[in-house]
């Protein structure tokens, strides 16, 4: 008989030979031990796992893709979700919407929707979690055309703290709706998401223009005056990264930091070349293209730069614009940042994103240019002192230059408490939501206080 009353899935606790090997997430820093992890099979399973963390006390934390930077989804002491079982895709062409189960992968959207010509706008890397994506926000390359991933949200199926199952949409369960679409899975578990999705591909046009420091400067310059006419068919992210060891990149530049311009845009093709091909004329590119690519294998082209397992320590801060004081602090840090796997990165909001009424959702910043973020990723633990400083001494410059709010899907674990700077003046809002729906904070999360 099963540890959770009525629960199909495996239930894997402390002393189950598999609990280290399906434990850890992304994050290799966070090593936490949740009482039982409950693989679930269905929406019932999630209802049983649910009511049974509620009647022993326990935290109740979903587990989607595990890309959580700050561990969220690894519980210490409580029961771990695993929605990684909930993996059905079901497109309706027609109706242009996604019926998407709480476990899936971009890459399984992905997948999916392209099969239709069709796609959800979400995030770059195919192996991150729709559910925990989605619920924080979702920013991606489609996002100035697109908007968020929760502005295409037509409604979900969501497990409350009491075990009842609803729907929250515009028309039923609107305060949760609202709270969910960028205030994270903290108000319940989400077991189906409803995605209006869009004709994109089968093939975008894409840039990847890779410059040495040298260079940096001056192509993020013109990247920032560049972008302030240019198209929303053009999604934009930058970064600092160090130079991957492999061909095309030239031998002398293996491991050196580099900065990389990628861009896609869904425009028709001869227009989106003459709007991508300056990428490539900002100086000495060590490597660079544009060039039409399928755009599953546009989606999956940054997957090796952050392995999953290895150290991550992250900040973020929304940007008002790329001043000329926030690129020349950012080309500093990254001469010498620590990390092999270290990225500075921005993703280009603006354009739809900024189109939706602040409002609207409990996203914290609709009118940024950009979402800075800086990832340090490294295999050694004895970089983690050094990691953590030079991350923190980078954020605590760009502070002054910062614009209001910050990106939950980006908070690391000693910044849980930043929930009032996160939701600004939508605080009190959600506080009242989160009491309504999670009196006893069952789902933890920053506005319960727990991580
Ligand atoms: C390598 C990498 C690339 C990334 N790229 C992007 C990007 O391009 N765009 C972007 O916007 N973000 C990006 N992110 C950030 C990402 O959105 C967050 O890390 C997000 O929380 C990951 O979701 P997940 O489901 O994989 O994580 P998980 O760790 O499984 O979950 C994260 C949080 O969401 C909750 N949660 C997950 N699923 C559900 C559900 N169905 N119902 C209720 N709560 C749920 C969990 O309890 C936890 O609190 C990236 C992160 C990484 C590590």
């Amino acid at each position: 008989m099963s540890m959770i009353a009525g629960f199909a899935g495996n239930v894997i606790g402390p002393d189950h030979p598999e609990y280290d090997e399906v434990r850890p997430g992304w994050n290799g820093m966070i090593d936490r031990k949740p009482a039982l992890i409950a693989q679930c099979t269905s929406t019932a399973d999630v209802v049983a796992a649910v009511k049974h963390a509620a009647a022993n006390g326990l935290t109740a934390v979903a587990r989607c893709g595990g890309h959580s930077v700050s561990g969220a989804s690894l519980p210490e002491g409580g029961v771990l979700v695993d929605l990684t079982g909930l993996r059905s895709i079901t497109v309706d062409p027609e109706a242009r919407i996604a019926h998407v189960a709480g476990g899936c992968l971009l890459g399984d959207l992905d997948a999916a929707t392209q099969e239709h010509g069709l796609a959800v706008t979400a995030g770059i890397e195919p192996s991150t979690g729709a559910g925990g994506l989605t619920l924080g926000g979702g920013i991606g390359f489609l996002c100035r055309k697109l908007g968020l991933t929760i502005d295409n949200l037509a409604s979900m199926e969501v497990v409350l703290a009491d075990g009842s199952v609803v729907t929250a949409s515009a028309d039923e369960h609107p305060d949760l709706f609202w709270a969910l679409r960028g205030g994270g899975g903290q108000f319940g578990i989400v077991t189906r998401f409803d995605y209006r999705v869009h004709p994109i591909g089968p093939e975008v046009m894409v840039a990847q223009a890779y410059y040495p420091m040298d260079d940096a400067k001056a192509a993020l310059t013109w990247l920032r005056d560049y972008m302030h006419s240019a198209s929303e068919d053009l999604g934009l992210a930058t970064s600092f990264l160090r130079v991957p060891p492999i061909d095309p990149f030239p031998e002398e530049a293996h491991g050196k930091p580099c900065l990389a311009l990628i861009a896609s845009h869904v425009g028709e093709a001869d227009e989106a070349r003459k709007a991508l091909q300056p990428f490539l004329e900002q100086g000495e590119m060590l490597f660079g293209f544009v060039d039409p690519m399928p755009y599953v294998d546009f989606q999956r082209c940054l997957a090796d730069g952050s392995p999953h397992g290895n150290r991550y320590y992250w900040k973020s801060h929304f940007i008002h614009d790329l001043s000329d004081e926030v690129i020349d602090i950012m080309v500093e840090a990254a001469r010498d940042f620590p990390g092999e796997f270290s990225q500075i990165f921005t993703e280009g909001l603006g354009g739809a994103v900024s189109q939706v009424g602040a409002d609207e959702t409990a996203f914290a910043n609709r009118s940024a240019r950009y979402n800075l973020g800086i990832s340090c990723g490294r295999i050694d633990p004895a970089l983690d002192d050094e990691a953590i400083s030079r991350t923190r001494a980078l954020f605590d410059a760009i502070a002054p230059h910062a614009d209001k709010g910050v990106y939950i899907n980006y908070l690391d674990r000693d910044e849980i408490d930043r929930a009032a700077e996160l939701f600004g003046p939508k605080t009190a809002r959600l506080t009242s939501i989160k009491a309504k729906y999670d009196p006893a904070n069952l789902f933890g999360g920053p506005l319960g206080g727990a991580g």
